[in-house]
């Protein structure tokens, strides 16, 4: 009974539904998908269990009061064998409503992907998808940048207006990197005043540049606290993929090196290999 409201619960009467078949009430190509179905649990005698979206405007002559938009559900096909021998000749088809485990299990990939605070990927999820990206730059032979940004003196903005503020002012930074232009390129909040960018398609002379760039537009657009503005500088070290990467804690490793040069050469600085600092000469 029911074509399957929210939670599980059924809506609407079926009574429109006898005798009719699919095709009368769905568009041919659900119809047929469902319909091949049944026949492979006939044909197989094994039962089937699948999860689907469907929407009620997707079936003619229902009484249209159930959930609006698609919804999600799971079905079941089991064979019956209902004449003589062990040969199926028919299905019993159940169905519920899943979509609000669905909506669950979306806002829980959600959640443990992104960082709370700034709405970039976690470190977890950006290490993940830095490892797909260096398999597929690897397997198209393009080029991949990374780059690590530490904030400069960044405790000293904590200690003069507090943690709050130090918190709105790591928005502020997240918000204008991913303002920022520059195609293909992935932002993770990988540490406290961290964060990471993969410049997918770009090769370390692009990259480099496009990091000094920003350098320069948060010296033009400081962050604003009432009458305040706070000037916001980073550090940072980029490289580009190499063989030598075997993984993503080589590339990351290599990375943190030059983050760690531009710091010591006196921060507000991008550094990467090639790179020479101008105070030794
Ligand atoms: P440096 O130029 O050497 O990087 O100096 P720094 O002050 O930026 O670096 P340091 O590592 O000494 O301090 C980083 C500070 O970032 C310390 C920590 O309290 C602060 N911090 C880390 N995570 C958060 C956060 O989520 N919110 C706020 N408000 N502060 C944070
Ligand atoms: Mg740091
Ligand atoms: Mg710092």
């Amino acid at each position: 009974r029911g074509l399957g409201g929210s939670d599980r619960a059924a809506y609407d009467s079926l009574a429109y539904l006898v005798g009719k078949t699919l095709h009368d009430i769905m568009p041919a190509a659900l119809a047929d998908g469902f319909l091949a179905d049944v026949r492979r649990v006939i044909d197989t005698g094994l039962p089937h269990v699948y999860e689907y979206t469907l929407s009620a405007d997707d079936c003619a002559g229902n009484a249209h009061d159930g959930p609006p938009g698609p919804q999600w559900f799971m079905g079941r096909i089991a064979p019956i064998v209902a004449g003589a021998g062990d040969v199926p000749d028919c299905v019993a088809w159940v169905v519920i409503n899943i979509t609000r485990r669905r909506q669950l299990e979306a806002e829980l990939q959600r959640l443990a992907t992104t960082d709370e605070l700034t709405g970039l990927l976690n470190r977890r999820a950006f290490l993940a998808r830095l490892e797909t990206a260096m398999e597929t730059a690897r397997a198209a032979g393009l080029p991949l940048a990374l780059a690590i940004l530490d904030l400069d003196h960044f405790k000293a903005v904590n200690d003069r207006f507090g943690h709050a503020v130090g918190d709105a002012f790591l928005r502020y930074v997240a918000k204008a990197l991913l303002a920022g232009p520059a195609p293909g390129r992935v932002l993770g909040r990988v540490g406290g005043e961290e964060f990471a960018v993969l410049f997918e398609g770009l090769a370390l002379p692009a990259a480099a540049a496009l990091l000094r760039e920003w350098q320069m537009q948060f010296h033009v657009r400081p962050f604003e606290l009432a009458d305040q503005a706070i000037g916001v500088a980073f550090s940072a070290g980029v490289v580009a993929m190499a063989d030598e990467d075997a993984s993503t804690t080589d590339l990351l490793r290599r990375a943190d090196h030059w983050l760690y040069e531009a710091k010591h050469a006196g921060r507000g600085l991008v550094a990467h290999p090639g790179w020479i600092d101008r105070r030794l000469g």
